[in-house]
């Protein structure tokens, strides 16, 4: 499909999503601040298959039109990047986003 070559990030192994956490920490200064923008690797839907980040502005933008045809959704507001597989969009549409990851009570420690 469509996706597969704008797709620059799909499934990571805990081990670099953890390195992308501490990168994160030293980015924006402190753990709490991270956690706005990167997962932990227990909880990043990245590490468990479901998310994948689009890597163009024209994949970027087919996405937000067409994505919800194929489940996929933009979760959040300040990642128009990151999709992730929901099933029930293909009929009902995409749930509302999360302002940010800090947001989401999936990633909540
Ligand atoms: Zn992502």
């Amino acid at each position: 499909m469509a996706l597969h070559s704008g797709a620059y990030s799909g499934w990571r192994s805990p081990e670099y999503q953890s390195y992308l956490f501490a990168e994160g920490i030293d980015d924006y200064g402190s753990e709490a601040k991270a956690a706005q923008w990167v997962a932990t690797a227990e909880t990043s839907s990245h590490v468990s298959g479901d998310a994948v980040d689009i890597a163009t502005y024209d994949a970027i933008s087919w996405m937000a039109q067409r994505g919800d045809d194929y489940g996929l959704c933009q979760i959040y507001g300040n990642e128009s990047w990151h999709y992730e597989l929901r099933a029930e969009a293909i009929d009902n549409g995409c749930p509302p986003r999360y302002a940010d990851p800090a947001d989401d009570p999936r990633l909540q420690q």
